[in-house]
């Protein structure tokens, strides 16, 4: 349909609210917003603990009641909610394609913003070893087992990973009747700051750090995992293996439809107010990198809200400048810089992110010359934000340069 929205939001998690919200806030009159699932709320639908929403609203909710506080806010401020919509593909000149109820059609706006979160890595993705019995599943799939059907799938888990999200896996077993029998990481040190990092220690489930996993066990179950750990190889005797975290952007939208993926990120790339190399498209949350807060999504929902309601009264045609850097940085979110009017963009900081544990000396260079450092330990999944300097917007080489030592 022509002229269905002035902009059309795409996702329904705290990083597409807030955007809808955001820009009817700012008197954007026809703000639509599209969601695959009955529900609004993305990931935190399922996430039956808390926190979420301290910064944003004020007080402490469960996943669900945020969910709930979502919906609500989208109904009060006018946002034309459409679920069960899948986009299925994206078109130049801001036009979808969507799925709902067997029906294909096509919406326009004057802008989309693309806000469709990240999911775990798969068993497969993972190369893991050992056989395919069931009882495998990430933390985002055993979460919508428990919220919507009640039901949990295993009693003893063996849980791989130690990002944030494992220990949500962690507390989700507990919380329903299923007890872990070990955290396995292979790293030698755990992903999550403490203290959520202490968590399995301080509930007695033993955290297996720097360990190798050498066997998934099972003809139609899982019934056991092998590890290697301090040169000693160990059986856990378990009904199921869940494999938390390793998130990746869902960005396969704009992969299918070639539109300015970062490699490195493997997300849509953006500038710093979250518009991609197609300037009527713009992006924010999970979906720029894997994986953040909810309230950090819906944070950044808010600002790049902000900013395509400024971008719809004064349209930027400045061309890109893009932010490079190398290993062990693994990517720089936003990826571009385009020189503006407006003093600071959307994104008021450069969030990084490291392929290793590494120790040195991280610094930012403005055509050549150096505008910030930072000497210390930087770890994987931690994120590390830089402030934009003033004067970003007129240079021409933007860099990100990493010195061990
Ligand atoms: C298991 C788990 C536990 C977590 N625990 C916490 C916690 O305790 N505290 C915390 O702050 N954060 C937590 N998080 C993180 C938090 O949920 C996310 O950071 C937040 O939901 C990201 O918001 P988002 O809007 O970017 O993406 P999502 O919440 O992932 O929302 C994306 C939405 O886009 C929709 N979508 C995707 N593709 C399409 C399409 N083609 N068409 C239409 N709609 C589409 C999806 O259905 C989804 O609703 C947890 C996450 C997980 C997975």
């Amino acid at each position: 349909m022509r002229g269905a929205a002035d902009v059309i939001v795409v996702g329904g998690g705290p990083a597409g609210v807030a955007a809808a919200v955001e820009l009817r806030r700012n008197g954007v009159e026809r703000v639509m917003l599209l969601e695959r699932e009955a529900d609004l709320g993305g990931a935190t639908r399922h996430c039956s603990h808390s926190p979420f929403g301290m910064r944003e609203f004020g007080r402490i909710y469960s996943g669900p009641a945020y969910a709930r506080r979502l919906a609500a806010e989208a109904e009060r401020h006018g946002v034309m909610v459409r679920a069960g919509h899948s986009v299925v593909s994206l078109h130049e000149n801001a036009r979808l394609t969507v799925a709902c109820n067997g029906v294909v059609s096509e919406l326009e706006a004057k802008r989309i913003i693309m806000a469709t979160g990240a999911r775990e890595s798969s068993r497969a993705a993972r190369l893991l070893p050992g056989d395919r019995p069931v009882g495998v599943l990430s933390t985002g799939a055993l979460q919508a087992y428990v919220a919507l059907h009640g039901l949990m799938p295993f009693r003893s888990p063996v849980i791989l990973g130690s990002e944030l999200v494992t220990f949500s896996a962690v507390l989700t077993c507990l919380r329903h009747g299923a007890r872990p029998v070990a955290v396995v990481e292979t790293l030698p040190y755990a992903l999550a700051r403490t203290p959520a990092s202490w968590f399995p220690n301080l509930a007695g489930i033993p955290f297996f750090r720097g360990a190798e996993l050498l066997d998934i066990q099972g003809r139609t179950r899982v019934e056991n995992v092998r590890i290697s750990h301090g040169g000693i190889t160990r059986d856990l005797a378990c009904d199921g293996v869940l494999v938390t975290g390793r998130f990746v952007p869902e960005a396969s939208l704009f992969l299918s439809s070639g539109m300015g993926l970062a490699q490195a990120a493997q997300a849509p790339a953006i500038d710093q107010d979250g518009r991609c190399a197609n300037p009527l498209y713009f992006a924010c949350g999970n979906v720029l990198r894997a994986v953040e807060t909810g309230g950090w999504a819906f944070r950044e929902g808010r600002a790049v809200g902000a900013a395509v309601a400024r971008d719809l009264a004064h349209p930027i045609a400045a061309p890109r400048v893009a932010v490079t850097f190398a290993p062990p940085i693994k990517l720089v979110v936003p990826g571009y810089v385009r020189a503006e009017d407006t003093a600071r963009g959307a994104l008021g900081e450069f969030q990084l992110r490291f392929t290793t544990r590494v120790r040195g000396e991280l610094s930012l260079e403005l055509d050549g010359a150096r505008v910030w450092s930072r000497r210390g330990e930087f770890l994987p999944e931690r994120r590390v934000l830089v402030p934009m300097p003033t004067g970003l917007q007129a240079a021409q080489r933007i860099s990100f340069c990493f010195r061990e030592g």
